[in-house]
């Protein structure tokens, strides 16, 4: 039989009230109510049944439902254990297992070893957009063992991921991901389908995981105190903004920029992980 359709909002309305359930704006709870968006998320996470997925924060369940109709296993970590209750109303799916807690403190390799043996795994979520940015950095740095992340978050934000050189959008982030994914946002999404409604409009973005970095550097964390550095004042040029933010004598950065092949009145913005690749090198060496 199949299960009823959770993202209902007539559904949604009478099970969340039947069990006194208040938003909680704080937790950046706006849960979907539309299952063409559902369907187009679990489509751009190229969900399969040899696929395990992590979700972060199902909520009501409206997405869950989706990724467990999918996927061969679905294991959700949800921090608001005020929804319990609700799940047992529904979501009872023998391939999922939920976890109360907060996202930031799982161990996220060791939860794969123990769930997903066996299954490629993938990560999927419609994000609590208050710490988007703390989950994917988590992701990456973590080098977590997954193929592909697939998330909702604000607009602007996802193309602050997927940015490339040369505007506004391209930052430390955009690096981040840029040295350990390829990315491209498949929808834009209106406000208008989540309960309640947010303010600004959402978009869904791949980060399909690369087998290996993008580029080869003797230390990671020098290549991103680089990076942070070169940003931390991004109008200034990239030889004032790495003199200001690193303890490394003017002189020596110069040199270093120049060995690197770049013009030391360059803007970081206009560097690619190649360039900043290069130049933490040089830095470094
Ligand atoms: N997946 C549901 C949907 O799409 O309708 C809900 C998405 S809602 C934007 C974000 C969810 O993440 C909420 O259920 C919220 O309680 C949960 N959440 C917030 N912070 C979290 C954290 N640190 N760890 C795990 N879940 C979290």
């Amino acid at each position: 039989m199949e299960e009823k359709k959770l993202y209902s909002p007539k559904i949604m309305k009478e099970i969340l009230e039947r069990h006194g359930f208040e938003f909680s704006k704080g937790l950046g709870q706006n849960f979907i109510i539309d299952g063409n968006i559902i369907n187009k998320i679990v489509d751009a996470a190229g969900i399969d049944d040899n696929t395990g997925v992590i979700e972060i924060g199902p909520g009501f369940g409206t997405l869950t439902q989706g990724l467990c109709e999918r996927a061969k296993k679905v294991v959700a970590i949800e921090i608001d254990k005020s929804l319990r209750p609700v799940h047992i109303d529904t979501l009872g799916y023998d391939n999922l297992k939920i976890i109360y807690d907060d996202f930031m403190k799982i161990d996220i390799n060791k939860l794969i070893e123990e769930e997903f043996e066996g299954l490629k795994v993938k990560l999927v979520a419609n994000l609590p957009y208050y710490i988007t940015t703390p989950i994917i950095m988590k992701v990456l740095e973590e080098k977590i063992n997954i193929s592909g992340i697939t998330v909702m978050v604000q607009k602007e934000v996802a193309h602050r991921l997927s940015a490339k050189p040369g505007g506004k959008d391209y930052g430390a982030i955009s690096l981040a991901v840029e040295y350990r994914a390829d990315a491209r946002i498949s929808l834009i999404v209106p406000s208008t389908v989540f309960m309640p409604r947010p303010k600004v409009d959402s978009a869904v973005i791949t980060m399909d995981i690369l087998d290996k970095p993008r580029v080869l550097v003797s230390d990671e964390k020098n290549l991103f105190a680089v990076i942070r550095a070169a940003f931390g004042q991004r109008r200034k040029t990239i030889h004032n903004s790495l003199s200001s933010n690193l303890s490394i004598d003017k002189a020596k950065i110069k040199e270093a920029i120049e060995r690197a092949g770049l013009d030391p009145g360059i803007r970081a913005e206009m560097l690619s992980i190649y360039e900043f690749a290069k130049l933490a090198e040089e830095i470094y060496r």
